[in-house]
């Protein structure tokens, strides 16, 4: 059962990855450090609708 996120930069806002998640394993908003480019370093992104 996967579902389609996107996924926000917490500092820019900026929506920066698309991506699929497990509902069953997140049935929360997800949180990754990802590299955002507008930022230009690791950041925390955040599950967005
Ligand atoms: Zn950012």
């Amino acid at each position: 059962m996967r579902v389609k996120i996107t996924l926000a930069c917490t500092e820019c806002k900026q929506r920066n990855y698309n991506t699929t998640k497990e509902k069953k394993n997140h049935p929360d908003r997800m949180e990754t450090k990802k590299y955002c480019r507008f930022c230009k370093r690791h950041t925390t992104h955040k599950e967005t609708k």
